[in-house]
């Protein structure tokens, strides 16, 4: 999970990384109130992308009045795609030096990387272009750390001036604090700021978390943004599914993430004979589809309104085929009335015999079978298309 700048600053303050939180506000009106408190300002676009200075969604206001105004232009902008919902308001803090600190996860080579340059503000990628030496790396030993002495090393080696030295080092091992005990796998400052009176605070944040690590963190849940989350992805996260909502009209589900990637590739094939329809969404129940899940599963594709009809690919393994059949069976019984669109099933592997005679006496008139991957991609996509 992305945080935005003014959550990634809450879990620097709770480390003791140097941060002025502000105000988060929805409205210009708000934005208006928090700056009268606050005196002169910057209002800044909350949104999960970079940029946010260039694309004009980071502004600077001495009045209450002016702070209404930058919000009012702000809120609702799209950066990058994304739409502006809500603006942080800080005291308008001039930086007299911008520098760039970060650590993150180096998969390739199984260790921790800190990037640190005294060229901040600016894009890194662009600093490591024209001016590479600039841009430090140190390798990390995650099975060692970043103690104090650590810390020093990374700090001369990045050449923080002396005037703030000493606060980056202590900077540096707090950052490396909330990096591990957060389960991030990235934490970003750019810039990190020498201000007035030589002192060095993060005036912007950047962290990734972990979603693997989440059952350690109860508490990062509250950094979901519900209005940032498309509602049925939002409700397959809540039901524990492996879900993605597509643009199309065939609702999928499959078990094994290879299966089904497979699926939406026929699936959007077969599509184009009929009258050009579109896997719905990927839904990936995985090893065990029982009736609960598999209810689960249908319940939030039949909550799609764009989704015209069901093809549920299973390839019987450790679950066999007659295990996949009562869960679709059990699945109509939960869903009752709420089930509403065909379901072409195609059963195939362990027990398919056993699975397809389930389901032939089940008789449903919602339900169709088809022995093959091909022909029940064809005919799922046929009953979308009418
Ligand atoms: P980004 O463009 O999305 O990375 O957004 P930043 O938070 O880094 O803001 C862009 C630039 O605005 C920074 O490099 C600073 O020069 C400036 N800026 C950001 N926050 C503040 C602040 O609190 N006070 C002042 N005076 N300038 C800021
Ligand atoms: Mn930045």
């Amino acid at each position: 999970m992305d945080l935005m700048e003014y959550q990634a600053k809450e879990l620097f303050a709770k480390h003791g990384v140097t941060t002025t939180l502000g105000v988060v506000v929805t409205t210009a009106e708000e934005a208006r109130a928090a700056a009268a408190d606050i005196g002169p300002c910057v209002v800044k676009a909350q949104v999960k992308a970079g940029g946010r200075g260039n694309a004009g969604g980071v502004k600077l206001a001495k009045t209450p009045d002016e702070a209404f105004a930058h919000a009012t232009d702000i809120l609702g902008m799209q950066i990058k795609g994304l739409t502006v919902n809500r603006v942080l308001v800080t005291p308008a803090t001039p930086p007299e030096e911008e520098y760039y600190f970060s650590f993150l996860l180096d998969r390739a080579n199984r260790q921790y990387l800190c990037i640190a340059s005294v060229e901040g503000g600016v894009e890194i990628e662009e600093v490591a272009r024209t001016n590479p030496d600039a841009v430090k790396q140190i390798a990390i030993d995650p099975g060692v750390g970043v103690d104090e002495a650590t810390a020093r090393a990374i700090a001369t080696e990045a050449a923080f001036p002396e005037a703030v030295f000493e606060q980056a080092v202590t900077l540096i091992a707090a950052l490396y604090t909330v990096f591990t005990e957060e389960d991030a796998t990235l934490v970003e400052v750019n810039p990190l700021a020498r201000l007035a009176g030589d002192r060095l605070e993060a005036l912007d944040g950047k962290v990734t978390l972990d979603d693997n690590a989440g059952f350690r963190h109860p508490d990062h849940a509250a950094f979901e943004i519900r209005d940032e989350t498309d509602p049925l992805e939002a409700k397959a996260q809540e039901k524990g599914l492996n879900y993605v909502k597509l643009d199309g009209e065939v609702g999928i589900i499959g078990n094994g993430a290879g299966l089904v990637m497979s699926t939406l590739d026929v699936v959007a094939y077969a599509g184009q004979r009929h009258g050009g329809v579109k896997p719905a969404n990927f839904l990936d129940i995985g090893g065990g589809a029982n009736a609960q899940v598999m209810a689960d599963g249908l319940d939030v594709i039949l909550g799609d309104a764009q989704v015209r009809a069901v093809f549920v690919n299973v390839f019987g393994g450790i679950t066999a085929c007659d295990e996949v059949a009562n869960g679709i069976k059990g699945a109509l019984e939960i869903l009752g009335d709420q089930a509403t669109k065909p379901l072409v099933v195609r059963l195939d592997g362990n027990n398919v015999e056993r699975g397809r005679e389930i389901l032939d006496q089940l008789d449903h008139p919602l339900v169709t079978q088809v022995d093959t991957m091909d022909g029940a991609a064809d005919r799922a996509a046929e009953l979308a298309s009418k």
